[in-house]
């Protein structure tokens, strides 16, 4: 029998499209998923690994449980907006999760997958990093374990904050990070906190693109009095143009070298039949591995980049 990833997820998407009041429209994109249908491909030692790793596991199907039940605990808000006090308070919260980076975003219609809808208005975005270790022998079991590991704790992550949220009279809604209604690589994008590489993957300043993301919907209307942003990372794209690496190491040929826009507004950067049989060996992770952005320092990168400008 086939993995399907849409099985795993569809519980949470029937109740976020249950109690939706913003849709995707004509303009938006479609959802692709890279393992539909596929079988995947383990050997004796990779169930080994995985039976190992069991506790590192468990909390995943978990997590995507207590999801579905919080999107079904919908209450009706008391607050739409939040005090200086209730929002340290959340920040706070936050900083003790393991949370790296995290920004918000007005949600629209053009932003949701097709077929898709999200209760509230405002979206918080959260970024955690994997262990950059893990993708050293990329593709490899240890890889897809890590990622495995980051997905529950991401999904805890934006369980655990909309029901603080919950708690405290306001809106919100969790969208795991396996399983988003709509691409959380833009979403990092739109939030402020990253910038979409070649490889899709959202480069973080504290993660480069070695990190995972999970989103709540809200009814706080007034999140940019206390959320800022101090950096413009938009730099990345001109450094991406000519950096390139992700495209020349993938072992598919999956990178597009410009993006095309196939359907929506965004752009999409990957050919998902490739990426997909790549995708099927551990999860593959090569393009994450390869981005100077992974291992670099993103400072370091940063200023090197500028210099270089200058000379040219
Ligand atoms: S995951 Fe692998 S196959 Fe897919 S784009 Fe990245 S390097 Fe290419
Ligand atoms: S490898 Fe280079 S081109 Fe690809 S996303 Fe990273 S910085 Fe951009």
């Amino acid at each position: 029998m086939g993995l399907s990833l849409n099985k795993v997820v569809e519980p949470q998407k029937i109740e976020l499209n249950k109690y939706a009041k913003i849709y995707s429209n004509d303009n938006s994109p479609k959802k692709r998923l890279y393992v539909e249908g596929r079988k995947p491909d383990f050997r004796k030692q990779d169930i080994i690994a995985i039976v190992k790793n069991i506790k590192k596991l468990y909390l995943l199907p978990y997590t995507l449980w207590e999801t579905v039940k919080l999107i079904k605990k919908i209450i009706t808000p008391t607050k739409s907006k939040i005090s200086k006090k209730s929002f340290d308070e959340l920040a706070h919260f936050i900083t003790k999760l393991q949370v790296d980076d995290f920004g918000f975003f007005e949600v629209t219609p053009e932003k949701i997958f097709k077929e898709c809808g999200v209760p509230y208005k405002y979206a918080l975005v959260f970024s955690s990093s994997m262990d950059k270790n893990a993708f050293a022998d990329v593709p490899s079991i240890e890889c897809q374990l890590e990622v495995a590991r980051v997905y529950a704790v991401t999904g805890n992550i934006a369980n655990k904050v909309a029901k603080f949220l919950q708690n405290i009279g306001f809106g919100a809604s969790p969208n795991h990070s396996m399983g988003g209604q709509l691409d959380y690589s833009m979403a990092a994008e739109w939030a402020g906190i990253a910038v979409t590489g070649r490889h899709s993957m959202a480069i973080t300043k504290s993660n480069g693109a070695c990190n995972r993301i999970s989103v709540v919907y809200t009814n706080i209307e007034n999140l940019g009095d206390f959320i800022k942003y101090t950096e413009d990372m938009t730099w990345i794209r001109d450094f991406c143009e000519k950096c390139g690496k992700c495209i020349k190491k993938c072992p598919e040929g999956a990178i597009y070298e410009k993006p095309v826009i196939l359907d929506g507004v965004n752009p999409t950067r990957i050919d998902y039949e490739k990426c997909s049989k790549g995708f099927m060996k551990y999860g593959c992770g090569v393009c994450i591995k390869e981005c100077p952005f992974t291992c670099g320092n993103y400072e370091k990168i940063k200023s090197g980049f500028a210099k270089n400008k200058v000379k040219e």
